[in-house]
Protein backbone atom coordinates (compact mmCIF):
# COMPACT_ATOMS: atom_id res chain seq x y z
CA UNK A 1 0.00 0.00 0.00
CA UNK A 2 0.90 3.50 -0.67
CA UNK A 3 0.24 6.75 1.43
CA UNK A 4 -2.13 8.96 0.02
CA UNK A 5 -0.90 11.94 -1.80
CA UNK A 6 0.45 15.07 0.77
CA UNK A 7 2.85 17.85 0.69
CA UNK A 8 6.20 17.49 3.29
CA UNK A 9 7.15 20.55 4.96
CA UNK A 10 10.16 21.30 7.00
CA UNK A 11 9.94 23.38 10.03
CA UNK A 12 13.14 25.36 10.74
CA UNK A 13 11.52 25.92 14.65
CA UNK A 14 9.02 24.72 17.38
CA UNK A 15 7.79 28.20 16.11
CA UNK A 16 7.40 27.40 12.72
CA UNK A 17 6.08 23.92 13.27
CA UNK A 18 3.42 26.08 15.68
CA UNK A 19 2.68 28.27 12.62
CA UNK A 20 2.08 25.33 10.12
CA UNK A 21 -0.40 23.39 12.07
CA UNK A 22 -2.30 26.90 13.27
CA UNK A 23 -2.61 26.97 9.11
CA UNK A 24 -3.22 23.72 8.31
CA UNK A 25 -5.46 22.37 11.18
CA UNK A 26 -6.44 18.84 11.42
CA UNK A 27 -5.35 18.88 7.64
CA UNK A 28 -1.27 18.60 8.85
CA UNK A 29 0.43 16.05 10.85
CA UNK A 30 3.46 16.08 12.55
CA UNK A 31 5.86 13.26 11.47
CA UNK A 32 8.61 12.37 13.84
CA UNK A 33 10.62 8.77 13.60
CA UNK A 34 7.22 7.53 11.30
CA UNK A 35 7.21 4.51 12.76
CA UNK A 36 3.65 4.39 13.72
CA UNK A 37 2.09 6.95 11.06
CA UNK A 38 3.64 6.00 8.00
CA UNK A 39 2.11 2.42 8.81
CA UNK A 40 -0.75 4.22 9.13
CA UNK A 41 -0.84 6.22 6.06
CA UNK A 42 0.18 3.32 4.47
CA UNK A 43 -2.58 1.07 5.41
CA UNK A 44 -5.27 5.19 4.73
CA UNK A 45 -6.25 4.74 8.33
CA UNK A 46 -4.59 8.39 8.36
CA UNK A 47 -4.30 11.04 5.17
CA UNK A 48 -2.72 14.06 6.13
CA UNK A 49 -2.36 16.44 3.01
CA UNK A 50 0.68 18.03 4.86
CA UNK A 51 3.13 16.59 6.78
CA UNK A 52 5.45 17.91 9.02
CA UNK A 53 9.05 16.73 9.64
CA UNK A 54 10.39 17.65 12.93
CA UNK A 55 12.59 14.57 13.14
CA UNK A 56 15.59 17.04 12.29
CA UNK A 57 14.92 19.79 14.49
CA UNK A 58 18.41 19.63 16.70
CA UNK A 59 17.14 22.08 19.14
CA UNK A 60 14.21 18.97 20.24
CA UNK A 61 17.08 16.56 20.43
CA UNK A 62 18.43 16.61 23.99
CA UNK A 63 19.16 14.65 27.12
CA UNK A 64 19.37 17.19 30.40
CA UNK A 65 19.95 16.61 33.66
CA UNK A 66 19.63 19.38 35.85
CA UNK A 67 19.27 19.28 40.06
CA UNK A 68 14.99 18.82 40.18
CA UNK A 69 14.55 17.03 36.85
CA UNK A 70 15.54 14.99 34.06
CA UNK A 71 14.46 16.52 30.51
CA UNK A 72 14.36 14.50 27.17
CA UNK A 73 13.76 16.54 24.03
CA UNK A 74 10.33 15.33 21.86
CA UNK A 75 12.52 14.35 18.80
CA UNK A 76 15.37 12.17 20.67
CA UNK A 77 15.67 8.56 19.42
CA UNK A 78 14.89 5.86 21.30
CA UNK A 79 17.92 3.89 20.74
CA UNK A 80 20.22 6.90 21.63
CA UNK A 81 18.58 6.47 25.23
CA UNK A 82 19.31 3.01 25.18
CA UNK A 83 22.97 3.97 24.73
CA UNK A 84 23.47 6.86 26.55
CA UNK A 85 24.72 6.05 30.18
CA UNK A 86 23.32 9.10 31.68
CA UNK A 87 20.17 7.36 31.24
CA UNK A 88 21.18 4.31 32.59
CA UNK A 89 22.45 5.69 35.86
CA UNK A 90 19.85 8.50 36.14
CA UNK A 91 16.63 6.99 35.50
CA UNK A 92 17.00 3.29 35.66
CA UNK A 93 13.03 2.71 35.36
CA UNK A 94 13.56 4.57 31.74
CA UNK A 95 16.38 2.50 30.72
CA UNK A 96 15.41 -1.08 32.01
CA UNK A 97 11.82 -0.21 29.26
CA UNK A 98 13.75 0.67 26.09
CA UNK A 99 14.68 -2.42 25.18
CA UNK A 100 11.02 -3.97 25.57
CA UNK A 101 9.84 -1.52 22.50
CA UNK A 102 10.38 -2.95 19.31
CA UNK A 103 13.43 -4.16 17.92
CA UNK A 104 16.27 -2.07 17.47
CA UNK A 105 15.64 -1.11 13.71
CA UNK A 106 12.49 0.53 15.16
CA UNK A 107 14.09 2.25 18.22
CA UNK A 108 16.84 3.71 15.87
CA UNK A 109 13.94 6.10 14.84
CA UNK A 110 11.15 5.92 17.07
CA UNK A 111 10.86 9.08 19.33
CA UNK A 112 10.32 9.75 22.81
CA UNK A 113 7.61 12.63 21.65
CA UNK A 114 6.02 10.28 19.04
CA UNK A 115 5.85 7.53 21.71
CA UNK A 116 3.90 9.91 23.65
CA UNK A 117 1.59 11.54 21.22
CA UNK A 118 0.54 8.36 19.41
CA UNK A 119 -0.81 7.28 23.25
CA UNK A 120 -0.94 3.58 22.12
CA UNK A 121 -2.38 2.01 25.42
CA UNK A 122 0.08 -1.31 25.36
CA UNK A 123 2.81 1.16 24.97
CA UNK A 124 5.82 1.39 27.77
CA UNK A 125 7.02 4.64 27.93
CA UNK A 126 3.55 6.54 28.77
CA UNK A 127 3.47 4.02 31.70
CA UNK A 128 7.15 4.64 32.92
CA UNK A 129 6.02 8.42 32.61
CA UNK A 130 3.22 7.85 34.85
CA UNK A 131 4.80 5.62 37.10
CA UNK A 132 7.78 7.97 37.42
CA UNK A 133 5.13 11.09 38.14
CA UNK A 134 6.97 12.81 34.77
CA UNK A 135 5.41 15.93 32.76
CA UNK A 136 5.21 16.37 29.33
CA UNK A 137 5.60 19.76 27.98
CA UNK A 138 4.10 21.14 24.75
CA UNK A 139 3.81 24.25 22.85
CA UNK A 140 1.03 25.93 20.55
CA UNK A 141 -0.09 29.08 19.58
CA UNK A 142 -0.92 30.50 22.64
CA UNK A 143 2.76 29.69 24.24
CA UNK A 144 3.37 26.53 26.08
CA UNK A 145 2.16 23.82 28.79
CA UNK A 146 3.15 21.34 30.92
CA UNK A 147 1.19 18.58 31.27
CA UNK A 148 1.02 16.19 33.98
CA UNK A 149 1.39 12.12 32.84
CA UNK A 150 -1.55 11.79 34.96
CA UNK A 151 -3.97 14.35 32.75
CA UNK A 152 -2.70 13.59 29.43
CA UNK A 153 -3.84 10.31 28.09
CA UNK A 154 -7.69 10.36 28.06
CA UNK A 155 -8.46 7.10 25.25
CA UNK A 156 -7.38 5.25 23.12
CA UNK A 157 -4.66 6.82 20.67
CA UNK A 158 -5.85 10.25 22.38
CA UNK A 159 -4.20 12.70 24.53
CA UNK A 160 -5.08 16.21 26.21
CA UNK A 161 -3.15 17.49 23.34
CA UNK A 162 -4.44 20.13 21.20
CA UNK A 163 -4.64 19.87 17.25
CA UNK A 164 -2.04 22.64 17.20
CA UNK A 165 0.32 21.95 19.99
CA UNK A 166 3.57 19.57 19.54
CA UNK A 167 5.58 18.18 22.62
CA UNK A 168 8.74 19.71 22.45
CA UNK A 169 9.88 18.00 25.71
CA UNK A 170 8.72 15.52 28.07
CA UNK A 171 10.35 15.90 31.91
CA UNK A 172 10.89 13.21 34.77
CA UNK A 173 11.30 13.82 38.38
CA UNK A 174 14.83 13.64 39.77
CA UNK A 175 15.52 9.51 40.63
CA UNK A 176 15.47 9.89 44.58
CA UNK A 177 18.05 7.78 46.70
CA UNK A 178 16.76 4.25 48.14
CA UNK A 179 14.34 4.10 45.57
CA UNK A 180 14.11 0.61 43.36
CA UNK A 181 12.58 0.07 39.93
CA UNK A 182 11.26 -2.80 37.48
CA UNK A 183 9.23 -3.15 34.36
CA UNK A 184 7.26 -6.75 33.60
CA UNK A 185 5.21 -7.13 30.79
CA UNK A 186 3.63 -10.28 29.04
CA UNK A 187 4.19 -10.45 25.12
CA UNK A 188 3.98 -12.98 22.04
CA UNK A 189 7.50 -12.65 21.36
CA UNK A 190 10.28 -10.12 22.23
CA UNK A 191 9.18 -7.05 20.47
CA UNK A 192 5.74 -7.19 20.43
CA UNK A 193 3.85 -4.83 22.00
CA UNK A 194 2.37 -6.05 25.02
CA UNK A 195 -0.72 -8.01 26.20
CA UNK A 196 -0.31 -6.63 29.90
CA UNK A 197 3.07 -4.73 31.47
CA UNK A 198 3.76 -2.75 34.79
CA UNK A 199 6.13 0.09 35.16
CA UNK A 200 6.84 0.35 39.15
CA UNK A 201 9.05 2.35 41.75
CA UNK A 202 9.20 1.65 45.16
CA UNK A 203 11.51 3.65 48.08
CA UNK A 204 12.27 2.85 51.26
CA UNK A 205 13.59 4.26 53.85
CA UNK A 206 17.27 3.38 56.28
CA UNK A 207 14.69 0.61 57.94
CA UNK A 208 13.91 -1.05 55.22
CA UNK A 209 10.06 0.25 55.62
CA UNK A 210 8.25 1.26 52.20
CA UNK A 211 7.63 5.16 51.73
CA UNK A 212 6.23 5.00 48.43
CA UNK A 213 5.01 2.67 45.90
CA UNK A 214 4.17 3.43 42.23
CA UNK A 215 2.77 1.31 40.01
CA UNK A 216 1.13 1.90 36.37
CA UNK A 217 -0.25 -0.59 34.06
CA UNK A 218 -0.34 -0.73 30.47
CA UNK A 219 -2.71 -2.91 27.78
CA UNK A 220 -5.11 -3.05 29.89
CA UNK A 221 -6.94 -0.74 28.51
CA UNK A 222 -8.28 2.42 26.86
CA UNK A 223 -5.12 4.43 28.52
CA UNK A 224 -1.92 3.36 31.10
CA UNK A 225 -3.24 3.54 34.99
CA UNK A 226 -2.27 3.61 37.67
CA UNK A 227 -2.41 0.55 40.31
CA UNK A 228 -4.43 2.00 43.96
CA UNK A 229 -3.52 -1.09 45.63
CA UNK A 230 0.31 -0.48 45.26
CA UNK A 231 -0.16 2.24 47.54
CA UNK A 232 -1.03 -0.39 50.37
CA UNK A 233 2.50 -1.59 50.45
CA UNK A 234 3.71 1.34 52.34
CA UNK A 235 4.18 1.14 55.56
CA UNK A 236 5.13 -2.82 55.14
CA UNK A 237 8.72 -4.16 54.79
CA UNK A 238 6.83 -5.66 51.40
CA UNK A 239 6.89 -9.10 52.94
CA UNK A 240 5.26 -11.80 51.16
CA UNK A 241 2.28 -11.36 52.82
CA UNK A 242 1.99 -7.78 51.77
CA UNK A 243 2.94 -8.53 48.20
CA UNK A 244 0.33 -11.27 48.49
CA UNK A 245 -2.62 -8.91 49.63
CA UNK A 246 -1.42 -6.49 46.88
CA UNK A 247 -1.56 -8.46 44.12
CA UNK A 248 -4.89 -10.13 45.37
CA UNK A 249 -6.23 -6.48 45.15
CA UNK A 250 -4.71 -5.72 41.67
CA UNK A 251 -6.44 -8.09 40.36
CA UNK A 252 -9.92 -7.00 41.69
CA UNK A 253 -9.32 -3.52 40.79
CA UNK A 254 -8.13 -4.01 36.79
CA UNK A 255 -11.02 -4.40 34.64
CA UNK A 256 -9.37 -5.21 31.14
CA UNK A 257 -10.81 -5.67 28.08
CA UNK A 258 -11.50 -9.08 26.24
CA UNK A 259 -9.77 -8.79 22.76
CA UNK A 260 -8.24 -11.22 20.32
CA UNK A 261 -5.41 -11.91 21.77
CA UNK A 262 -6.10 -12.83 25.55
CA UNK A 263 -9.17 -12.55 27.71
CA UNK A 264 -9.82 -10.05 30.33
CA UNK A 265 -9.80 -12.82 32.93
CA UNK A 266 -6.56 -13.83 31.96
CA UNK A 267 -5.30 -9.76 32.11
CA UNK A 268 -6.75 -9.28 35.65
CA UNK A 269 -5.01 -12.88 36.73
CA UNK A 270 -1.63 -12.11 35.05
CA UNK A 271 -2.18 -8.68 36.72
CA UNK A 272 -1.72 -9.32 39.87
CA UNK A 273 1.38 -11.59 39.57
CA UNK A 274 3.11 -9.04 37.48
CA UNK A 275 2.30 -6.92 40.41
CA UNK A 276 3.64 -8.85 43.08
CA UNK A 277 6.64 -9.78 40.80
CA UNK A 278 7.71 -6.03 39.95
CA UNK A 279 7.37 -4.77 43.22
CA UNK A 280 9.19 -7.76 44.87
CA UNK A 281 11.96 -6.70 42.20
CA UNK A 282 11.86 -3.05 42.94
CA UNK A 283 11.53 -3.33 46.89
CA UNK A 284 15.14 -5.73 46.72
CA UNK A 285 16.87 -3.04 44.70
CA UNK A 286 15.39 -0.32 46.73
CA UNK A 287 16.30 -2.03 50.02
CA UNK A 288 19.91 -3.17 48.43
CA UNK A 289 21.06 0.49 47.99
CA UNK A 290 21.03 1.47 51.72
CA UNK A 291 22.62 -1.88 53.00
C1 LIG B 1 7.07 -3.49 14.37
C2 LIG B 1 6.80 -2.44 15.41
C3 LIG B 1 6.83 -2.80 16.75
C4 LIG B 1 6.57 -1.84 17.72
N1 LIG B 1 6.59 -2.22 19.03
C5 LIG B 1 6.37 -1.29 19.98
C6 LIG B 1 6.39 -1.64 21.36
O1 LIG B 1 6.64 -2.80 21.74
N2 LIG B 1 6.14 -0.67 22.27
C7 LIG B 1 5.87 0.64 21.90
O2 LIG B 1 5.65 1.48 22.76
N3 LIG B 1 5.84 0.99 20.61
C8 LIG B 1 6.08 0.07 19.64
N4 LIG B 1 6.04 0.43 18.34
C9 LIG B 1 5.64 1.80 18.01
C10 LIG B 1 6.83 2.71 17.84
O3 LIG B 1 7.54 2.84 19.03
C11 LIG B 1 6.30 4.04 17.31
O4 LIG B 1 7.24 4.54 16.50
C12 LIG B 1 5.92 5.11 18.30
O5 LIG B 1 4.76 4.74 18.98
C13 LIG B 1 5.67 6.45 17.59
O6 LIG B 1 6.87 7.17 17.56
P1 LIG B 1 7.40 7.85 16.25
O7 LIG B 1 8.51 8.77 16.65
O8 LIG B 1 7.70 6.84 15.23
O9 LIG B 1 6.15 8.76 15.84
P2 LIG B 1 5.39 8.95 14.45
O10 LIG B 1 5.00 7.64 13.89
O11 LIG B 1 6.15 9.88 13.58
O12 LIG B 1 4.10 9.72 14.99
C14 LIG B 1 3.12 9.05 15.75
C15 LIG B 1 2.01 10.05 16.13
O13 LIG B 1 2.49 11.01 17.06
C16 LIG B 1 2.38 12.35 16.54
N5 LIG B 1 3.60 13.05 16.98
C17 LIG B 1 4.87 12.63 16.83
N6 LIG B 1 5.72 13.48 17.45
C18 LIG B 1 4.95 14.45 18.01
C19 LIG B 1 5.25 15.61 18.80
N7 LIG B 1 6.50 15.94 19.15
N8 LIG B 1 4.21 16.38 19.21
C20 LIG B 1 2.93 16.05 18.89
N9 LIG B 1 2.59 14.97 18.15
C21 LIG B 1 3.60 14.17 17.71
C22 LIG B 1 2.28 12.17 15.03
O14 LIG B 1 1.61 13.25 14.41
C23 LIG B 1 1.50 10.87 14.93
O15 LIG B 1 0.13 11.12 15.12
C24 LIG B 1 6.30 -0.50 17.34
C25 LIG B 1 6.29 -0.14 15.99
C26 LIG B 1 6.53 -1.09 15.03
C27 LIG B 1 6.52 -0.67 13.58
Amino acid sequence: MKPAPFRLETPRSLGECVEFLTEHGDEAKILAGGQSLVPLMNLRLAQPSVLLDIGGLEALDFVEKNEQSFRIGAVTRLRDLERDANVAESQPLLAEALPYIGHIQIRNRTTVGGSIAHADPAAELPAVLLACGGTIKSVGPNGEREIPANNFFESYFSTNLEEDEVIAEIELPRWKPACGWSIQEVSRRHGDFSLIGIACRVSCDEEGVVTEAAAAFFGVGATPSLAESASSLVGTKADDEALRQVAEATTAELDPPTDIHVSADYRKQVGGALARRSLSIAYQRATRSIT
